[in-house]
């Protein structure tokens, strides 16, 4: 199969091809167009010619067309969850039953969203003021592998409903049903040129998009190393930067324990542990730590490894090799640092073996728990982006805050504890983009998503995407 850019409404052949390899068989999946500076650039002039109609376009009308495109997605959630599956490894219970679907909800969303835009009063005695959000622009879009789809959405739902146009570029390790969303928003009537598609590596497709000149925003999904290189390079531009993290999952004494024990192994095994919000610093008070690792570790053993396309399965295959060997480096590292491993480990015996067949040579990782760690560990320290859990005990609150906060990212935070104050005060104390109280990460379309310190900057979701994708600008009439 190939896969070509889309271009002004029509497919684009590449110059050059990369494969596109399912992770859990490594058989190659398609042939994929890779692109460079002469593709962004026809790229970012159609997106720019067809700004100006589609921005005059009445938000009722893009909403139809947004609305359109949900229902399609939703219409082909069988078909997009298993394509998605193979492409990134993510297990076919969250895509299928997650992802996707939450897909299709963010364009009934944002279709909703755009027709209610309205704007603030400010009256004086001499002057009326008020605001208008009017679309930005081109945009670029960039997306990570880990929920490829889901995560292109998110930003293409607001980008066009707002009256935008875009270029999306995807990972280049997971770009498949990206390319499905191209041909779904054309069938869904969006018009040539509103919504375009480039794909291709970082430095040599994704590098002219960021610094183009006539880009005017882009909202920007992966690493805090890519992020931070693209602020660099990318002039003067809006921006919103969702980024890496290692966030911290603290459990207090008075907790629901067995709530908070489920929460705690889907936040960090769910989505193979491949997830910017995973809870990968797990905070126990001392007074029930050994007991809450004793039970952590033995529910990690029964977690199911294997074929992403298995209902039954947990954890799936990592996304490449490369990522594979940065994961279980992070997995060799920890008893040399000190770290005590209760389960998981690089050679677990029988583990190969017990893979089926046709999945034997995937990029598998067991579940990985590590206890005694000291929050100023690497393991504890560094997005290892995979299964494997850190146990970190801490003796009151104020320790609990302190180790929640002694690291360089700030994306979301979770908070287990019965005594309401406690829960409160440590929501406000926690240096994060996002506090979940009892909870996992469950998003809410209005809530305000993103992270601060080098989990980014800007916010995205509800009104708050308007900080990317409008331009406010306010209107001052003399009485
Ligand atoms: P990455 O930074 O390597 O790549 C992300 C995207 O940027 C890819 O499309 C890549 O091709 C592109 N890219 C790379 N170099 C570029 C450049 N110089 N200019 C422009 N584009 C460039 O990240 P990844 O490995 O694909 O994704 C995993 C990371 O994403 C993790 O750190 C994870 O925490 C983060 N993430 C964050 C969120 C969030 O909402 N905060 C969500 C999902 C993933």
């Amino acid at each position: 199969m190939k896969i070509d850019h889309l271009i002004n409404g029509k497919s684009v052949a590449g110059s050059d091809y990369f494969e596109t390899i399912n992770p859990a068989t490594q058989e190659v999946l398609a042939e994929v167009a890779s692109g460079g500076e002469a593709e962004v650039n026809a790229a970012v002039a159609a997106a720019k010619a067809a700004f100006p109609k589609w921005a005059a376009t009445p938000a009722t009308e893009r909403a139809k067309i947004m609305r359109k495109l949900g229902e399609l997605i939703a219409k082909h959630v069988p078909e997009i969850s298993e394509t998605e599956t193979k492409d990134c490894g993510q297990t076919i219970s969250q895509t299928g039953k997650q992802l996707v679907p939450r897909a299709a909800d963010n364009f009934h969303y944002f279709a909703e969203m755009c027709t209610r835009v309205d704007g603030h009063t400010y009256p004086t005695p001499t002057h009326l003021n008020y605001t208008l959000f009017h679309p930005v622009g081109v945009c670029a879009l960039i997306s990570p592998w880990n929920v490829p789809f889901m995560t292109a959405t998110w930003k293409v739902a607001p980008c066009l409903a707002f009256g935008n146009t875009a270029v999306l570029k995807m990972s280049e390790l997971s770009p498949l049903t990206a390319a499905r969303l191209g041909e779904l928003a054309l069938e869904a009537g969006v018009p040539a040129g509103v919504l375009n598609l480039v794909h291709g590596y970082g430095k040599v497709a994704g590098e002219p998009l960021v610094s183009h000149r006539d880009v005017r925003a882009i909202s920007f999904t992966g690493s805090t190393v890519t992020g931070n290189r693209i602020v660099q390079s990318a002039g003067l531009k809006k921006f919103s930067m969702e980024l890496g993290g290692k966030s911290p999952f603290v459990i207090f004494e008075d907790a629901d324990l067995d709530r908070a024990l489920d929460a705690a192994i889907f936040m960090i095994f769910s989505n193979n542990g491949e997830r910017c919000t995973a809870g990968s610093r797990i905070l126990v008070q001392q007074s029930i730590y050994a007991d809450f690792a004793a039970k952590f570790a033995e529910r990690a053993k029964r977690i199911t490894v294997g074929d992403p396309l298995d209902d039954k399965t947990i954890v799936g295959p990592m996304i490449s090799k490369a990522h594979l060997a940065k994961v279980r480096s992070y997995i060799e590292l920890g008893p040399k640092e000190g770290a005590t491993m209760l389960c998981g480990g690089l050679d677990q015996p029988g583990y190969a073996a017990d893979l089926p067949a046709h999945v034997k040579h995937g990029n598998f990782v067991w579940p990985t728990v590590f206890a005694d760690v000291d929050n100023r560990m690497r393991i504890a320290q560094e997005e290892i982006f995979g299964p494997v859990a850190c146990l970190i005990p801490f003796r009151d609150e104020a320790d609990a805050i302190e180790k929640a906060n002694d690291i360089e990212y700030g994306l979301s935070s979770y908070v287990w504890t019965e005594n309401l104050g406690k829960a409160h005060r440590v929501a406000a104390a926690v240096e994060a983009g996002m506090c979940f109280v009892n909870s996992q990460n469950v998003r809410d379309l209005r809530q305000p998503f993103g992270g601060t310190k080098a989990s980014g900057t800007g916010r995205e979701g509800g009104t708050w995407s308007y900080e990317v994708f409008c331009e406010p600008k306010n209107v001052a009439v003399s009485m």
